[in-house]
């Protein structure tokens, strides 16, 4: 469906287009809950995030923050590829846009995956541990013409000064993603001594993923920092450091729509790091700083209570469709869509406090999608509410089956 008017609002700031607004305006309340994609103003958004981005580096799209098909081919003309990090989205990802080229990271991959992305003809390796490269190599030994490049995925201590200017340290920690800095060195010395791992295996670079939710200039201080490291360690081995992967985790800001990450200022800077090593190709992998913005969740006021003294409003869904907000302990931002008419003889409960508690249909006080939220002044039954910031880590990271309620719809509008 696409009637051409989906950014005569800016959408992409959490204010609801007119598309997206008439078409929840017009679904029956059995149709709701309903994710409803704005496809244009991901387009959009995409395209203005890679005319941000010097020549030399290549946007992947990390597709665990939402992997569904419709969003992976409206961002195909603006990423040079994707980011899969399972078996599961390795096939799926291949099957929605066949020619793309995919990186494959991801701790634990098991001998059938990587045999799986070894025939896909993958475009990069993220290797997270020494066994997988002999995992690799033996994959390859049964495939006597293939060759595979490799990116080594390292857990390198960073430092930044976050905006209190206290220095946040991240990365250098306890995980089990990835390499520490002394077990790529070694893994450098298998891959480069001439034996028979690099013959096979040919190292490209370094793979960093450290830090979530970054504003561009401390993702700027964790890029030059990776890259240093990086350039220090090829010139020890003497190998020719043709890519670094910086990783995703552009911040989104789910208190302030409206604040974005600061796509032009990264850019810049990344130009300036790409004029100190000439030879360099550099490669970012964001994932919710993509689509979060592109996707609502559309719902109705089944009932409003007052409870000791604080109204809440019951929605149809919850958090089983949209887990985000409980797992972080934010309040999702909405927008309300007022619905006049009420049909019943009986009172319509309404929010009389001035401010609402979101609940959904769940069985549990975690089920809260915006906690005592002044958006919902005079909230009323039978209202709409559209939540914003839906296109990432939604339905795909929640608990659908809990409770067994129905699966919400899926609409994508612009295509
Ligand atoms: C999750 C993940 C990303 C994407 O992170 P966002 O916060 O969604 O940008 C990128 N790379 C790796 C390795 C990841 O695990």
């Amino acid at each position: 469906m696409n009637d051409g008017s989906t950014t005569d609002g800016p959408t992409a700031d959490g204010v609801v287009g007119s598309a997206v607004r008439r078409h929840v305006a017009a679904l029956a309340p059995e149709q709701l809950p309903a994710f409803v994609y704005d496809l244009a103003a991901l387009r959009e958004h995409a395209a203005a995030v890679r005319a941000a981005l010097p020549e030399r580096v290549e946007l992947y799209y990390a597709a665990k923050a939402n992997p569904e098909a419709p969003l992976l081919t409206a961002l195909r003309d603006a990423v040079d590829g994707y980011e899969v990090s399972s078996g599961g989205e390795l096939a799926h990802v291949r099957a929605a846009v066949p020619d793309a080229p995919l990186a494959f990271g991801g701790p634990g991959k098991t001998p059938a995956e990587i045999a799986a992305a070894v025939d896909a003809g993958v475009h990069r390796w993220h290797v997270e541990s020494e066994q997988e490269l002999h995992r690799l190599a033996a994959v390859l030994a049964e495939r006597p013409a293939t060759t595979v490049e490799v990116l080594l995925r390292v857990n390198l201590p960073v430092v930044t000064d976050a905006l209190d200017a206290v220095p946040l340290a991240m990365g250098g920690r306890p995980t089990p993603f990835g390499l520490d800095p002394e077990q790529a060195e070694e893994c450098v010395r298998l891959l480069t001594d001439g034996g028979p791992l690099g013959r096979r295996l040919r190292l490209r670079g370094v793979h960093a993923h450290l830090a979530s939710g970054l504003a561009a200039v401390e993702q700027l201080s964790v890029a030059e920092q990776i890259v240093a490291w990086s350039a220090d360690l090829a010139e020890r081995h003497g190998f020719p450091l043709t890519e670094v992967n910086v990783g995703g985790g552009m911040a989104v800001d789910y208190d302030d729509p409206a604040q974005r990450f600061d796509w032009t200022a990264f850019g810049k800077g990344l130009a300036g790091l790409l004029d100190a090593h000439p030879g360099l190709t550099l490669r970012i992998e964001p994932g919710r700083a993509l689509t979060a913005y592109c996707g609502w969740y559309a719902t109705e006021v089944l009932d409003v209570k007052r409870s000791h003294g604080e109204d809440f409003a019951v929605v149809r869904g919850g958090t089983h469709h949209l887990r985000t907000p409980a797992t972080r302990g934010h309040s999702q931002p909405f927008t309300v869509l007022p619905v006049d008419a009420w049909p019943h003889p009986w009172p319509r409960p309404a929010v009389t406090t001035g401010r609402a508690t979101l609940a959904g249909q769940l069985c549990t006080p975690k089920d809260v999608l915006a906690r005592a939220a002044h958006d919902a002044s005079g909230l009323r039954t039978a209202d709409r509410v559209l939540f914003a910031m839906a296109g990432a880590y939604a339905w795909n990271i929640s608990h659908h089956e809990f409770l067994m309620h129905p699966r919400p719809g899926f609409h994508y509008l612009g295509d």
